[in-house]
């Protein structure tokens, strides 16, 4: 492990960097991550409050089913090694106006059956016949593997997955093309049409329809659940595997500049002024200011500024977390309340008005995040990085603002459960402000760029996982694979795997 004596640095303790880190001592490279926050993980990652544990990022992960292709990554990093594994057979419950509850069940048949319930238009009906049958077209379909990052395709991969997915090519093309809020318009039921719109969280969230067809198809397959431990769990076990195979992790060491010559990354600067080398760099952390700060934008082209300049950016988040003195076992653990007054909650994305709040309660997914009979329950919307930027230049307000935003959440849920005002032990606000300065995310974006319905994937490919005129410098994560665990995860082994061949050497995916 770690003894070729090729020394790789990486930048960025999340789950790209970890994961290269892991494959890279696996493979015989000495690699050091440098990590600017005082704990590894990134977005991944949990914190506690008095016996309550937050959860940062992760609401489900892909790739937990071991017995499918795309659990490769998991399985070579041990993580899922006797860990249990919470799943649902819903994605999420509508709650509407009313006080009915509809759910998204993973099952096609049950929710035809619901859906169906919601409309007596005959074109309605056709709709939601359709949908259902390709959810449980998909569910037959073979599993997408992640094992390559798209960004870096050639024609022979895309043939090879053109080969694979060509009877479902139709479908996917139809629902990748369509926003989930613009696909639901199309119910002549109003009612209906408006649960359909939440089909993927909020109406709010720039996502294709594919993404909640596809969630639902992989749930039903268990390709999608909640490991115990949730994200800080999945870090924590990354963090000592790294470790324990020799691998070298420096937290509170942020990286200022990438240091080259002759055109060759060969180290880099930290803030505290000193200077570490290395034969080869690899960024895991925020594509932009890899590209433009630390390497002062000498090594781009047109492809790279257009997708940095052009590529629109995934929004982020306002998050409130409340951990109280209260059993919500029987709740679902996800579900969107529908309002019949807007709440005004300031700072949203675009200025959406939200006429619903979403309620997770992530205890039900896993148990340990409370103490016995209490639960941990969070609220999420997407969030106007700019009003939140502007606002901290004044902590104060800043703060007052969040105590806001938590009181107007509180408020509502005194409404939805009397009492729990009283039972409230600690309020927690996130805003994406956190985001970045957590992270470091431009805009504290959660998940890099909206990739469907965009032009992103063909201007990422364009970029790929290196910059031009550069040698020994790769760049990983999700600003390069887009966002989501398993992507960036995957990121982190397939760098690995083209320095090895670059090397000319064998990349093997177990210790010695
Ligand atoms: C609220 C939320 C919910 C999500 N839900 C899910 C989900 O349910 N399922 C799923 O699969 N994905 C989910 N995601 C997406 C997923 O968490 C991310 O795409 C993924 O964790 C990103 O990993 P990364 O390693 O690419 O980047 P990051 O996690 O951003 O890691 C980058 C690391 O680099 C460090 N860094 C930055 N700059 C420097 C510097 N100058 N010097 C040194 N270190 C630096 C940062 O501190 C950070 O640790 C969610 C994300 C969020 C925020």
């Amino acid at each position: 492990m770690g003894n070729s004596g090729k020394s790789v640095i990486i930048i960025g303790a999340g789950l790209a960097g970890l994961s290269a880190g892991i494959y890279g001592q696996m493979n015989a490279y000495n690699t050091t991550i440098f990590e600017m926050h005082n704990i590894p993980g990134g977005y991944c990652t949990s914190w506690k409050r008095k016996g309550y544990t937050f959860d940062g990022a992760m609401d489900w992960l892909n790739g937990v089913n071991l017995n499918e292709k795309d659990s490769t990554v998991w399985k070579e990093l041990g993580y899922l090694d006797g860990r249990k594994v919470a799943y649902s057979d819903e994605m999420l419950c509508v709650r509407d106006r009313e006080g009915n509850t509809w759910s998204f069940h993973s099952d096609p048949e049950k929710l035809e059956n619901e859906l169906m319930k919601l409309t007596s238009y005959e074109e309605d009906k056709e709709i939601i016949r359709k949908l259902c049958k390709d959810i449980s077209k998909l569910i037959k379909a073979p599993v997408f593997d992640f094992i390559k990052p798209e960004a870096v395709f050639g024609p022979i991969d895309q043939f090879k997955m053109l080969f694979k997915f060509l009877p479902y090519m139709k479908m996917l093309i139809y629902y990748n093309q369509v926003m989930v809020r613009d696909y639901a318009k199309q119910f002549k039921d109003p009612r209906l049409s408006e649960i359909i719109s939440y089909m993927y969280f909020d109406p709010i969230i720039p996502q294709s329809q594919f993404t909640p067809v596809y969630q639902l198809a992989g749930m039903n397959k268990k390709l999608l659940g909640f490991p115990e431990g949730g994200g800080g769990g999945l870090a924590a076990f990354l963090e000592k595997r790294y470790k324990e195979m020799g691998g070298k992790l420096y937290c509170k060491a942020r990286v200022k500049k990438i240091l080259v010559e002759d055109n060759k990354a060969v180290g880099v600067l930290l803030q505290d002024g000193t200077k570490h080398y290395a034969d080869v760099v690899i960024s895991a952390c925020d594509g932009r200011a890899a590209i433009y700060d630390m390497l002062d934008g000498k090594f781009v082209n047109e492809h790279v500024d257009d997708v940095y300049n052009k590529g629109p950016v995934y929004p982020s988040l306002l998050r409130v977390y409340l951990g109280v003195n209260r059993d919500f076992k029987n709740e679902p653990h996800s579900v969107a309340y529908l309002l019949n007054e807007p709440l005004d909650i300031p700072g949203l994305y675009q200025n959406h008005r939200k006429d619903s709040i979403m309620i997770r309660h992530y205890s039900n997914l896993d148990p340990s995040f409370a103490p016995p009979g209490k639960s941990v329950i969070n609220s999420v919307f997407f969030a106007d990085y700019d009003y939140w930027k502007e606002l901290y230049k004044d902590k104060e307000r800043y703060k007052k603002e969040k105590e806001k935003v938590a009181s107007i959440v509180t408020k509502y849920l005194e409404q939805l459960y009397p009492g729990i005002k009283d039972q409230i032990e600690v309020v927690d606000v996130a805003t994406p402000v956190t985001y970045e300065r957590y992270t470091g995310n431009y805009r504290g974006s959660i998940k890099a760029w909206i990739e469907d319905t965009t032009d992103v994937p063909d201007k990422l490919k364009k970029v790929g996982m290196t910059l031009p005129g550069l040698n020994n410098f790769y760049m990983i994560g999700q600003w390069m694979s887009y966002g989501g665990m398993i992507r960036v995860a995957t990121s982190g082994r397939y760098v690995i795997q083209a320095i090895c061949e670059k090397d000319r050497k064998k990349f093997v995916t177990h210790t010695a």
